[in-house]
């Protein structure tokens, strides 16, 4: 039996591990946090249930429709009441794209990140949390991971990287392998950089309405600081009746420029956004969360077939650095290849 380790317990890695442990493998995955499912993220506060990373889910292909609605269990999956209508620079709201907003968009009554638990419960693997992986080795045909503790973990036939491409380079940097395997893997992954992106949670203590009862607003010109808006209380079972919750996403250009401010004034400058989108007459703020996503969304992607060449050593990848946009189900499709690869190659 293989013993394959992947590091990254986000939708692409977790993907790839459900489907290797079906196929027989040892699967261990490595992550670095306390919780799992990556960017796809949902917190509670306050008896509110809301998604602070990826927003929705929207398969655009069979394989991943099968994954989500025949292969796993679905009963907690909701379809997403209400369009996406579309805002430009000024604050002009427009309807929106007729055949977008035909298409079903989906999460889970308990969050998006159940999506990673269920690949969690589908699986047979084993999972290292919060277990930061800072340095690999091939010895041999045979792979090492040392985290951040200094514990070498392994050993592994095969090792796939599912982190954000910078994360990724990262790691090569402090790879002993084959030196121009690993240099070529840089660059193909290193070209590859991310948007950094805030995500504000704004609370009311009444009902606000998005205009038209809408899903959510995203801005089409890509020039106001505010990048997205959108009414939790559209998903069944996320928000206290009586109680608003806004997810308010600044563009990458506002959140690369106040990267370093506190979440307090990035937390005042989204209300002021939204309230002046809305019409000025947002009720006071009941409570607020925030996060700072670092690698939030890729500017680009690097080609798979780029990376061919390191299965010869036993290495592989998948994550939204192989789609080229921020993805859920991108990301599940590229995990599910790189275990097609894992499988064919051992
Ligand atoms: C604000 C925001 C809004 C978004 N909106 C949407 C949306 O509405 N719809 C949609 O489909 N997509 C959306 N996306 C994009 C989507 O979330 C991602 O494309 C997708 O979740 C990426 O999955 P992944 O497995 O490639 O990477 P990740 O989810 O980032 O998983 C990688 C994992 O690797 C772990 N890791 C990294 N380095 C190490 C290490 N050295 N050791 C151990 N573990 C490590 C990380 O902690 C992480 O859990 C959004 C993303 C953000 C941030």
């Amino acid at each position: 039996m293989s013993r394959i380790a992947i590091i990254g317990a986000g939708a692409s890695g977790l993907a790839a591990a459900f489907r290797l442990s079906k196929g027989g493998s040892e699967v261990c995955v490595f992550e670095k946090s306390r919780g799992v499912s990556g960017r796809a993220a949902s917190r509670s506060r306050n008896g509110c249930r809301y998604d602070y990373g990826a927003n929705y889910l929207k398969p655009q292909s069979n394989e991943i429709a099968e994954l989500l609605f025949k292969t796993l269990p679905h009963d907690d999956l909701c379809r997403i009441a209400g369009d996406i209508l579309t805002f430009d620079r000024t604050g002009h709201i427009s309807p929106g794209d007729p055949k977008q907003n035909a298409e079903s968009k989906w999460t889970y009554r308990s969050g998006i990140s159940t999506l990673g638990k269920l690949l969690i419960e589908a699986g047979d693997f084993t999972i290292s949390r919060e277990t930061l992986i800072s340095s690999l080795s091939h010895e041999g045909t045979q792979w090492s991971l040392i985290d951040a503790d200094g514990k070498t973990n392994g050993p592994f036939d095969a090792l796939l990287l599912t982190p954000p491409a910078p994360q990724i380079v990262g790691l090569l940097v402090n790879t002993k392998a084959d030196a121009p395997v690993i240099a070529k893997m840089m660059d193909v992954l290193g070209p590859v950089s991310y948007h950094s992106q805030f995500s504000v949670l704004l609370n009311f203590n009444a009902n606000v309405n998005l205009p038209n009862q809408a899903f959510a607003l995203i801005n089409s010109d890509r020039e106001h600081q505010l990048a997205w808006l959108s009414d939790e209380g559209r998903k069944a079972g996320h928000v206290v009746q009586g109680e608003t919750l806004m997810v308010a996403q600044m563009s990458p250009g506002w959140s690369a420029e106040h990267y370093d401010d506190s979440p307090a004034s990035i937390t005042s400058a989204a209300y002021q956004s939204v309230s002046s989108l809305l019409g000025d007459n947002l009720p006071t703020l009941h409570w607020s969360d925030f996060q700072r996503w670092r690698y939030a969304h890729p500017c680009a992607a690097a080609k798979i077939e780029d990376t061919v060449e390191a299965a010869e050593i036993g290495l592989f990848f998948a994550g939204d650095a192989f789609v080229g946009k921020g993805r859920v189900p991108g990301a599940l499709e590229t995990g599910l290849a790189a275990a097609r690869r894992i499988i064919e190659t051992f």
